[in-house]
């Protein structure tokens, strides 16, 4: 089957719906749009091999190789997306429509349009001699889970120095993001009549308490953490949700807080847990209540790769940008711990991700594709 040309990639693409979720009435497999890629690459002459995720049957990652030998440059991308709703759609979802100079469809920009771009920029450069790998990554669950990216082991990737995930950034590099933490308190206390408090162990009050040393250590971790790069410079601690006791007349015997955590760089998110564990020992003693404290999910890293490393320094010069920082997490620190550097560079805004009518803009497409090919030149030809 000879190539399809970029348009009818994009179109295919789209037409292939791969919704993570972590509902599971609304996830869906990324096979057929793994194997769809693969297919393309392999015409190309990419060595190409499906990895899939242990535990989650239709889950897998895509590793196309071109070129041999260590080190090399990693494109990648995730090829699932986020749920959607159709009916606040003026255009379908799940197929191409050319309108107002632009692509939609549900993935244009945040990001399965990101592949056919890569295709496109390296067709042209497949019967050069490649000095280094060219190396196209397409993940699994970067929309709910991350479980792709953390399935990757370096030896998968040949020991692949340089990385740019193409998720939306207009083209700006970006090269820092905070992190995500997103965590769960439950204080089991004990039921009594309220009008004498001796008869029981109340919940609230030690959550009371709890909040205090929460709000505290926000405080001391804002003085210690600053960063101005970020829009927002210190790492934010938010109380999201609480749930606690049914009626004003019994002692509260059970209280749940919910919040979440945005860590800098630099800042290491089982440090924080224990910061927060040690200051919930006492109050559980005081109170004479049981807490627990969990993780609601294993989180993001935060994500942060050096001002000077070659890849930064790359795609500075070719977008004529200096590389910032984001307020959304990516897979970054995951290919960063496989022994990266990575940047998060892509055609897309994410004002268009996760909505309606997302889109990507037709001038777009051949900027990006320029850029692209300036990286393969310098980092697999030269
Ligand atoms: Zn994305």
């Amino acid at each position: 089957m000879p190539l399809p040309p970029l348009k009818d990639q994009f179109d295919a693409l789209l037409r292939l719906p791969s919704i993570s979720c972590t509902q599971p009435n609304l996830d869906q497999s990324n096979l057929p749009v793994v194997e769809l890629l693969a297919s393309w690459l392999s015409d190309l002459g990419f060595d190409c091999r499906i990895l899939p995720i242990a535990d989650q049957p239709g889950k897998a990652n895509l590793i196309a190789s071109f070129g041999s030998g260590p080190g090399g440059l990693v494109m990648a991308g995730h090829t699932d997306t986020v749920p959607c709703n159709p009916e606040r759609w003026q255009h379908d979802p799940f197929a191409l429509t050319e309108a107002d100079n632009r692509w939609y469809g549900l993935g244009s920009c945040d990001m399965k349009g990101f592949f056919p771009l890569v295709i496109e920029a390296v067709r042209n450069y497949l019967d050069q001699p490649f000095k280094q790998p060219l190396i196209v990554l397409a993940t699994a669950d970067e929309e709910s889970s991350m479980s792709g990216a953390r399935a990757l082991v370096a030896a998968d990737l040949t020991q692949a120095r340089h990385a740019i995930i193409g998720e939306p950034t207009g083209m700006r590099p970006i090269r820092l993001h905070k992190g995500i933490m997103m965590e769960r308190i439950d204080i089991i206390g004990q039921a009594g009549h309220s009008s004498d408090p001796s008869l029981g162990h109340n919940a609230m009050e030690a959550m009371h308490a709890v909040i205090g040393d929460l709000l505290q250590l926000r405080g001391d971790w804002q003085k210690r953490w600053s960063n101005p790069l970020f829009g927002v410079p210190t790492p934010t601690l938010n109380l999201g949700c609480i749930h606690g006791g049914d009626n004003p007349n019994r002692i509260c015997a059970k209280c749940a807080l919910e919040f979440d955590i945005r860590p800098l760089p630099g800042m290491n998110s089982d440090e924080l847990r224990a910061a927060i564990r040690e200051r919930l020992r006492p109050i559980a003693a005081e109170h004479q209540v049981q807490i627990d404290y969990q993780p609601l999910f294993p989180g993001v890293p935060a994500f942060e790769t050096p001002a000077d490393s070659p890849i930064v320094r790359a795609c500075e010069e070719l977008t004529g940008q200096s590389a910032a920082a984001v307020a959304f997490a990516t897979e970054g620190p995951y290919l960063n711990q496989l022994g990266m550097q990575t940047l998060i560079l892509g055609p897309g805004d994410i004002d268009q991700a996760h909505q309606p009518d997302e889109f990507l803009a037709l001038d777009r497409l051949q900027p990006t594709i320029d850029v692209l090919q300036g990286l393969i030149r310098r980092f697999c030809l030269q």
